[in-house]
């Protein structure tokens, strides 16, 4: 059994986050699941999590977010940064206010995460940092330029802070997975149906799985049992790297 940690989770209303949250109950560790959707409290209840509403995108928010855990149960030993949301437009018309929306959430809230929950893990000498990026931190498709470079992003800053939390027992790592069975991805499937005027079905076979060597989407909690290890002491010799559970999508 696994040591039990405090964690805090974002984005838990749904799909990985909400399946990481169920992992981590399981594990017997505390957990404060952090969303903006005020259903995320019946779903971290029903898994034994507190909640914590709070919109990312806020700078503040994200800083209280990590008050709030450290309040309830006295210190916090595991981040999980997976808000993020899609938005699916070519450069020419890719709205402004999505571009910093996108940024704010999927970059700038992981890196105010990461700072605020810094000297909570330096002073225990253990910390487990786990950066849910995606295959597109690795490889960019069309139409998705603020999330593409949002995850991109997200590597550098899991590299940068695996190498500052080396002296300090913090491992920083990231999740790249490919398509997962989630809201984010069956929202993204009709908007891709209706940008190549395909039925959906052919979107999942000819695009989302075009270059998966394993023709299926990924379930959530495949995801979280990654991340429950990555959060492990099992992991303490892995820091700075990039798990792909992509298909073999970057396998070519
Ligand atoms: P999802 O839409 O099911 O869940 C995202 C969660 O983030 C929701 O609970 C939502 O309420 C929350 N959220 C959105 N905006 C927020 C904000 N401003 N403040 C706080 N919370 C906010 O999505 P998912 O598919 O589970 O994705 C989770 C993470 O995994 C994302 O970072 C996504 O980029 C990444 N990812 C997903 C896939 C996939 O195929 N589903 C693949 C690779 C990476």
């Amino acid at each position: 059994p696994a040591t039990p940690r405090v964690a805090l989770v974002t984005g838990t209303t749904s799909g990985i986050g909400e399946a990481v949250v169920k992992h981590f109950c399981q594990q017997g560790h505390q957990v404060l699941a952090v969303d903006f959707n005020a259903a995320g409290e019946a779903k971290a209840d029903a898994a034994g999590a507190a909640f914590f509403q709070a919109d990312l995108t806020e700078a503040d928010a994200c800083r209280a977010a990590v008050a709030e855990a450290v309040k309830r149960f006295g210190h916090l030993d595991i981040l999980v940064n997976n808000a993020g949301i899609q938005h699916v437009a070519n450069i020419e018309e890719f709205p402004e206010d999505k571009w910093r929306q996108i940024l704010d959430l999927m970059l700038t809230a992981p890196f105010l995460l990461t700072q605020a929950a810094w000297p909570h893990m330096r002073k225990a000498g253990w910390g487990r940092i786990v950066n849910i990026a995606s295959v597109h931190a690795q490889v960019a498709s069309p139409g998705k330029a603020a999330y593409i470079s949002a995850k991109h992003g997200m590597i550098g800053l899991t590299k940068t802070a695996a190498l500052e939390g080396g002296a300090h027992g913090i491992t920083v790592n990231a999740i790249c997975p490919a398509y997962v069975k989630t809201p984010l991805v069956d929202n993204q499937i009709a908007d891709q149906a209706r940008m190549h005027g395909m039925k959906e079905q052919d979107v999942i076979e000819q695009i989302m799985l075009k270059n998966a060597a394993i023709k299926r989407l990924i379930d959530p909690s495949e995801v979280a049992s990654l991340a429950g290890y990555l959060a492990s002491d099992a992991a303490g010799a892995v820091t700075g790297s990039s798990w792909n559970i992509d298909l073999g999508w970057t396998a070519q």
